[in-house]
Protein backbone atom coordinates (compact mmCIF):
# COMPACT_ATOMS: atom_id res chain seq x y z
CA UNK A 1 0.00 0.00 0.00
CA UNK A 2 0.83 3.16 -0.73
CA UNK A 3 2.92 5.01 2.60
CA UNK A 4 2.81 8.72 2.34
CA UNK A 5 5.31 9.14 5.67
CA UNK A 6 8.20 6.20 5.53
CA UNK A 7 8.25 6.76 9.30
CA UNK A 8 11.61 4.18 9.48
CA UNK A 9 12.91 6.81 7.52
CA UNK A 10 11.60 9.36 9.79
CA UNK A 11 13.31 7.49 13.01
CA UNK A 12 16.39 6.50 10.95
CA UNK A 13 17.47 9.87 9.95
CA UNK A 14 16.36 12.06 12.71
CA UNK A 15 15.16 15.36 12.36
CA UNK A 16 16.53 18.42 10.39
CA UNK A 17 16.49 19.95 13.73
CA UNK A 18 15.54 24.19 13.16
CA UNK A 19 14.47 25.27 16.47
CA UNK A 20 12.74 28.14 15.28
CA UNK A 21 10.17 26.42 12.98
CA UNK A 22 7.60 25.97 14.66
CA UNK A 23 7.04 22.39 15.67
CA UNK A 24 4.22 19.87 15.29
CA UNK A 25 2.26 18.35 18.02
CA UNK A 26 3.34 15.36 18.66
CA UNK A 27 1.16 12.26 17.16
CA UNK A 28 1.28 8.64 17.56
CA UNK A 29 2.47 7.07 14.29
CA UNK A 30 -1.36 5.47 14.01
CA UNK A 31 -2.43 9.07 13.89
CA UNK A 32 -0.44 9.93 11.25
CA UNK A 33 -1.37 7.14 8.99
CA UNK A 34 -4.84 7.66 9.59
CA UNK A 35 -4.50 10.65 8.71
CA UNK A 36 -2.53 10.02 5.39
CA UNK A 37 -5.83 8.07 4.70
CA UNK A 38 -4.80 4.47 5.35
CA UNK A 39 -6.52 2.11 7.82
CA UNK A 40 -3.32 1.75 10.37
CA UNK A 41 -3.03 -1.67 12.21
CA UNK A 42 -1.98 -1.27 15.59
CA UNK A 43 -0.53 -5.42 15.48
CA UNK A 44 -0.88 -6.52 19.38
CA UNK A 45 0.71 -9.77 18.54
CA UNK A 46 4.60 -9.42 17.08
CA UNK A 47 7.39 -11.59 17.47
CA UNK A 48 11.11 -11.28 16.79
CA UNK A 49 11.74 -14.88 17.20
CA UNK A 50 14.87 -16.86 17.46
CA UNK A 51 15.66 -18.90 14.90
CA UNK A 52 12.40 -18.01 12.61
CA UNK A 53 13.47 -14.39 12.51
CA UNK A 54 17.16 -14.67 12.34
CA UNK A 55 17.20 -13.62 8.61
CA UNK A 56 16.02 -10.51 9.42
CA UNK A 57 17.46 -7.19 11.35
CA UNK A 58 15.11 -4.70 14.00
CA UNK A 59 15.57 -2.22 10.63
CA UNK A 60 14.12 -4.72 8.27
CA UNK A 61 11.87 -5.50 10.69
CA UNK A 62 10.36 -1.92 11.01
CA UNK A 63 10.85 -1.46 7.00
CA UNK A 64 8.13 -4.35 6.93
CA UNK A 65 5.76 -2.55 9.65
CA UNK A 66 6.10 0.46 7.18
CA UNK A 67 5.58 -1.53 3.88
CA UNK A 68 1.82 -3.14 5.64
CA UNK A 69 1.45 -0.63 7.74
CA UNK A 70 1.42 -1.28 11.37
CA UNK A 71 1.45 1.76 13.22
CA UNK A 72 2.61 0.10 16.92
CA UNK A 73 3.47 -3.16 17.59
CA UNK A 74 3.08 -5.51 21.22
CA UNK A 75 7.14 -6.91 20.61
CA UNK A 76 7.85 -10.06 22.67
CA UNK A 77 10.23 -11.81 21.40
CA UNK A 78 12.92 -15.09 22.23
CA UNK A 79 15.16 -14.08 23.58
CA UNK A 80 13.72 -10.82 25.53
CA UNK A 81 17.25 -8.69 24.29
CA UNK A 82 15.44 -8.37 20.78
CA UNK A 83 12.38 -7.03 21.83
CA UNK A 84 14.29 -4.24 23.72
CA UNK A 85 16.61 -3.58 20.28
CA UNK A 86 13.36 -2.63 18.49
CA UNK A 87 12.53 -0.82 21.25
CA UNK A 88 15.70 1.52 21.69
CA UNK A 89 15.39 1.91 17.63
CA UNK A 90 11.59 2.75 17.40
CA UNK A 91 10.30 3.80 21.03
CA UNK A 92 7.41 5.54 19.44
CA UNK A 93 5.90 2.22 18.10
CA UNK A 94 7.27 -0.70 19.90
CA UNK A 95 5.16 -1.86 23.23
CA UNK A 96 7.60 -4.18 24.73
CA UNK A 97 6.36 -7.30 26.52
CA UNK A 98 8.59 -9.31 28.60
CA UNK A 99 8.62 -12.95 26.85
CA UNK A 100 8.83 -15.59 29.50
CA UNK A 101 11.37 -17.58 27.52
CA UNK A 102 15.27 -18.14 26.72
CA UNK A 103 14.63 -19.87 23.91
CA UNK A 104 11.39 -21.55 22.39
CA UNK A 105 11.52 -24.86 24.05
CA UNK A 106 10.74 -22.80 27.06
CA UNK A 107 7.46 -22.92 25.19
CA UNK A 108 6.40 -26.18 26.56
CA UNK A 109 8.28 -26.76 29.63
CA UNK A 110 8.21 -22.74 31.43
CA UNK A 111 5.35 -23.24 34.32
CA UNK A 112 7.38 -26.12 35.29
CA UNK A 113 11.29 -23.76 35.91
CA UNK A 114 12.19 -23.21 39.66
CA UNK A 115 13.77 -19.85 38.30
CA UNK A 116 11.38 -18.25 37.03
CA UNK A 117 10.84 -15.87 39.52
CA UNK A 118 14.64 -14.47 39.23
CA UNK A 119 13.60 -15.07 35.38
CA UNK A 120 11.10 -12.23 35.19
CA UNK A 121 12.78 -9.73 38.38
CA UNK A 122 15.55 -9.53 36.24
CA UNK A 123 13.44 -8.99 32.94
CA UNK A 124 11.64 -6.53 34.32
CA UNK A 125 14.68 -4.51 35.78
CA UNK A 126 16.08 -4.09 32.39
CA UNK A 127 13.13 -2.34 30.80
CA UNK A 128 9.85 -0.74 31.41
CA UNK A 129 7.62 -3.48 29.64
CA UNK A 130 4.14 -2.78 29.69
CA UNK A 131 2.81 -6.55 30.12
CA UNK A 132 4.22 -10.06 30.72
CA UNK A 133 4.15 -12.93 27.36
CA UNK A 134 3.40 -14.19 24.61
CA UNK A 135 3.22 -17.23 27.28
CA UNK A 136 1.58 -20.38 26.53
CA UNK A 137 -0.45 -22.36 28.87
CA UNK A 138 -1.57 -25.88 27.34
CA UNK A 139 -4.43 -28.37 28.60
CA UNK A 140 -1.82 -30.70 30.97
CA UNK A 141 -0.35 -27.04 32.88
CA UNK A 142 -0.47 -26.93 36.45
CA UNK A 143 -1.70 -23.84 38.17
CA UNK A 144 0.63 -24.89 40.94
CA UNK A 145 3.36 -25.23 39.26
CA UNK A 146 6.54 -23.02 40.21
CA UNK A 147 5.98 -21.20 36.72
CA UNK A 148 2.42 -20.25 37.10
CA UNK A 149 3.09 -19.11 40.84
CA UNK A 150 5.96 -16.73 39.51
CA UNK A 151 4.06 -15.17 36.95
CA UNK A 152 0.89 -14.45 39.55
CA UNK A 153 3.30 -13.30 42.11
CA UNK A 154 4.90 -10.91 39.18
CA UNK A 155 1.72 -10.05 37.85
CA UNK A 156 0.38 -9.01 40.99
CA UNK A 157 3.06 -7.09 42.55
CA UNK A 158 4.15 -5.13 39.20
CA UNK A 159 0.53 -4.88 37.85
CA UNK A 160 1.45 -5.69 34.24
CA UNK A 161 -1.09 -7.45 31.79
CA UNK A 162 -0.83 -10.73 30.86
CA UNK A 163 -0.51 -11.62 27.05
CA UNK A 164 -2.34 -15.24 27.09
CA UNK A 165 -2.02 -18.03 24.74
CA UNK A 166 -3.90 -20.16 27.39
CA UNK A 167 -6.71 -22.07 27.21
CA UNK A 168 -10.39 -21.13 28.74
CA UNK A 169 -9.72 -22.48 32.09
CA UNK A 170 -6.75 -21.02 32.92
CA UNK A 171 -8.36 -17.18 31.69
CA UNK A 172 -10.77 -18.21 35.13
CA UNK A 173 -7.66 -19.50 37.36
CA UNK A 174 -6.10 -15.48 36.52
CA UNK A 175 -8.91 -13.76 37.23
CA UNK A 176 -9.86 -15.88 40.10
CA UNK A 177 -5.93 -15.26 41.52
CA UNK A 178 -6.13 -11.78 40.29
CA UNK A 179 -9.34 -10.08 39.80
CA UNK A 180 -7.76 -6.81 38.74
CA UNK A 181 -5.26 -8.32 36.19
CA UNK A 182 -5.76 -7.93 32.27
CA UNK A 183 -6.03 -10.36 29.94
CA UNK A 184 -4.88 -10.06 26.67
CA UNK A 185 -6.15 -13.58 25.21
CA UNK A 186 -3.77 -14.49 22.25
CA UNK A 187 -5.89 -15.99 19.26
CA UNK A 188 -8.78 -15.69 21.66
CA UNK A 189 -7.88 -18.73 22.84
CA UNK A 190 -9.20 -20.42 19.72
CA UNK A 191 -12.59 -20.22 20.71
CA UNK A 192 -15.55 -19.91 18.48
CA UNK A 193 -18.06 -16.78 18.91
CA UNK A 194 -20.01 -18.47 21.19
CA UNK A 195 -17.80 -19.82 23.42
CA UNK A 196 -16.09 -16.45 23.54
CA UNK A 197 -19.40 -14.41 24.29
CA UNK A 198 -19.94 -15.48 27.88
CA UNK A 199 -16.14 -14.65 29.20
CA UNK A 200 -16.35 -11.69 27.53
CA UNK A 201 -19.81 -11.04 29.73
CA UNK A 202 -17.76 -12.47 32.51
CA UNK A 203 -14.43 -10.19 32.51
CA UNK A 204 -14.71 -6.98 31.57
CA UNK A 205 -11.11 -6.73 31.84
CA UNK A 206 -10.70 -9.53 29.22
CA UNK A 207 -8.97 -8.84 25.80
CA UNK A 208 -9.46 -11.15 22.68
CA UNK A 209 -6.60 -11.14 20.16
CA UNK A 210 -7.32 -12.49 16.70
CA UNK A 211 -3.84 -13.25 15.72
CA UNK A 212 -3.80 -16.50 13.78
CA UNK A 213 -7.41 -16.56 13.42
CA UNK A 214 -7.62 -14.62 9.90
CA UNK A 215 -9.36 -18.13 8.44
CA UNK A 216 -12.16 -18.55 11.12
CA UNK A 217 -12.91 -14.88 11.27
CA UNK A 218 -12.96 -14.29 7.54
CA UNK A 219 -13.40 -17.58 5.78
CA UNK A 220 -11.85 -17.16 1.99
CA UNK A 221 -11.93 -13.07 2.79
CA UNK A 222 -15.65 -13.35 3.44
CA UNK A 223 -15.96 -12.22 7.33
CA UNK A 224 -18.15 -14.51 9.21
CA UNK A 225 -21.80 -12.42 10.40
CA UNK A 226 -21.18 -14.56 13.74
CA UNK A 227 -18.24 -13.06 13.73
CA UNK A 228 -18.99 -9.66 12.52
CA UNK A 229 -22.02 -10.05 15.20
CA UNK A 230 -19.79 -10.52 18.32
CA UNK A 231 -17.25 -7.78 17.45
CA UNK A 232 -20.19 -5.33 16.96
CA UNK A 233 -21.45 -6.17 20.31
CA UNK A 234 -18.32 -5.57 22.09
CA UNK A 235 -16.51 -2.89 19.76
CA UNK A 236 -13.90 -2.34 22.39
CA UNK A 237 -12.36 -5.43 23.25
CA UNK A 238 -11.13 -7.02 19.82
CA UNK A 239 -7.40 -6.29 18.76
CA UNK A 240 -5.59 -7.86 15.47
CA UNK A 241 -2.30 -8.85 15.35
CA UNK A 242 0.32 -10.90 12.67
CA UNK A 243 1.76 -13.26 14.96
CA UNK A 244 5.35 -13.97 12.73
CA UNK A 245 6.84 -16.78 14.68
CA UNK A 246 7.46 -18.91 11.77
CA UNK A 247 9.90 -18.29 9.08
CA UNK A 248 7.22 -18.63 6.58
CA UNK A 249 4.96 -16.03 8.67
CA UNK A 250 7.70 -13.60 9.32
CA UNK A 251 8.68 -13.74 5.27
CA UNK A 252 4.89 -13.06 4.97
CA UNK A 253 4.48 -10.02 7.35
CA UNK A 254 3.28 -7.71 4.73
CA UNK A 255 0.96 -10.54 3.04
CA UNK A 256 -0.28 -11.48 6.78
CA UNK A 257 -1.36 -7.46 7.62
CA UNK A 258 -2.66 -6.99 3.93
CA UNK A 259 -5.30 -9.96 4.56
CA UNK A 260 -6.21 -8.54 8.18
CA UNK A 261 -7.00 -4.99 6.71
CA UNK A 262 -9.03 -6.91 3.89
CA UNK A 263 -11.35 -8.42 6.82
CA UNK A 264 -11.48 -5.69 9.32
CA UNK A 265 -12.35 -3.35 6.44
CA UNK A 266 -15.95 -5.33 6.16
CA UNK A 267 -16.92 -4.74 9.41
CA UNK A 268 -18.73 -1.07 10.15
CA UNK A 269 -16.52 2.09 9.77
CA UNK A 270 -16.24 3.12 13.16
CA UNK A 271 -15.93 -0.78 14.25
CA UNK A 272 -13.57 -1.15 12.00
CA UNK A 273 -10.79 1.95 13.55
CA UNK A 274 -11.48 0.35 16.92
CA UNK A 275 -10.11 -2.91 15.83
CA UNK A 276 -7.86 -2.17 13.57
CA UNK A 277 -5.79 0.28 16.02
CA UNK A 278 -8.23 2.43 18.37
CA UNK A 279 -8.37 -0.02 20.70
CA UNK A 280 -4.93 -0.87 21.04
CA UNK A 281 -3.88 3.06 21.50
CA UNK A 282 -6.56 3.27 24.04
CA UNK A 283 -4.85 -0.11 26.39
CA UNK A 284 -1.71 1.28 25.78
CA UNK A 285 -1.81 4.91 25.05
CA UNK A 286 1.26 6.27 22.98
CA UNK A 287 3.37 8.69 24.46
CA UNK A 288 6.08 10.95 23.00
CA UNK A 289 9.63 9.98 23.36
CA UNK A 290 11.60 12.57 25.74
ZN1 LIG B 1 2.57 -15.54 19.38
Amino acid sequence: MARAIPLVFMILLGGCDDATAPQPPPMSPCVQMAAAGDLPLFDAHFHWISPASDAYSAEDLLSRMDQGGACRSITSSTPNERTLELLALAPERVVPALRLYRTEDDKFQWSERTDMREFIAQGLGEAEFAALGEFHLFQEARMDSPGVQALVEAAGSSGLDLLAHVEPSHIDFFFGAMPQVRIFWDHGGFQTPAQLEPYLARYPSLWVDLAGRNEDVAPGGTLDPAWADLIARYPDRFLVGSDPFTVELATNYVWVLETIRHWVAQLPPDVAARVAYQNGESQYPWRPVP
